[in-house]
């Protein structure tokens, strides 16, 4: 990706190097409104075989050094890593402000991202690094933690920048379906059929592909706009979506696949979908394919 010279987002708050939870005292005025975690990888409950599949975090945050003020030193990469997210975010707020206007969607609201290392704590509850990448509704953010793209990179083979930019506006995919309604659609239906039910789980996907849509369009304008995307880039996010497919990742945990137990979408569904997204950039036509179509179709 060619990042030359592009701003970096201010909606963003630093937790890196505060123990986990140190930023408390939300949660109590979000009763009786619905709150959605949306993971990257973990969706429906089934922690274990994703957890074991994607290993061990950390392997940032280990080298993270304390300096003699007792203030966190980060290491180049990491910070290197931090400055490339708030870029990203910042490409997120120009491009769907823009798009929000232009495709008559009503007012877009931007997100705010957490930067954090291991655990914290969100209006959905406690966030851990280990949940990979997820976005909260109840307030309105994005939870990151950066040594998750070297997991990425060490245990998925998924690398890149445009492999990164691609995780991180998939989670303000998820905000965009807040923002136009869907996602509280989606999850009052969940509710309706028990989570962790096959039916619930089929819901989930289509939240997770219109996501993974909603990517690909953001990377569409942010092209148009700032002519971000180089050769290659394109081939590192259909390479990232290929493996985190809920088959890919099952298939490799466990031996072998289990469909009614998928929650974001099949290898080929999530390509399928960013590509989609990336070609015509039609918001609505993704949102109303993700509501309409049948499972079998989508
Ligand atoms: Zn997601």
């Amino acid at each position: 990706m060619n990042l030359d010279g592009r701003r970096e987002s201010t909606n963003v708050e630093d937790r890196r190097g505060m123990s986990g939870g140190a930023k408390a005292g939300i949660g109590g005025g979000v009763m009786g409104i619905i709150i959605a975690l949306v993971a990257m990888f973990m969706g429906g409950g089934d922690l274990g075989s994703i957890l074991g599949q994607m290993g061990q975090m950390g392997g940032l945050t280990q080298e993270q050094q304390v300096n003699e003020q007792g203030q966190v030193e980060f290491s180049a990469e990491e910070q290197e890593l931090a400055k490339f997210s708030k870029q990203i975010l910042a490409g997120t707020e120009d491009v769907w402000s823009q798009i929000f206007l232009q495709q008559g969607l009503g007012e877009y609201k931007d997100p705010k991202m957490v930067l954090y290392s291991g655990a914290t704590s969100t209006a959905c509850g406690q966030g851990q690094a280990a949940m990979g990448p997820f976005y909260c509704s109840g307030d309105q953010s994005l939870y990151l933690d950066l040594s998750f793209f070297m997991s990425m990179k060490q245990q998925l083979g998924a690398d890149g920048d445009f492999a990164y930019a691609y995780v991180i506006a998939h989670e303000v995919g998820h905000h965009v379906e807040y923002l136009t309604g869907v996602l509280q659609q989606i999850h009052s239906k969940m509710a309706r059929y028990g989570q962790g039910s096959a039916q619930a789980n089929k819901e989930s996907v289509r939240i997770e592909l219109l996501a993974d849509y909603l990517a690909g369009c953001w990377a569409h304008y942010d092209n148009q706009r700032f002519g971000s995307v180089e050769d290659g880039d394109l081939q590192e996010a259909i390479d990232c979506a290929l493996k985190i497919g809920d088959d890919y990742l099952q298939k490799r945990a466990q031996g072998y696949a289990m469909p009614e137990s998928f929650t974001h979408g099949t290898s080929q569904q999530r390509m399928r979908w960013f590509k989609a997204g990336y070609e015509s950039g039609d918001v609505r036509r993704g949102i109303n394919s993700a509501m309409q179509l049948d499972y079998s179709q989508l």
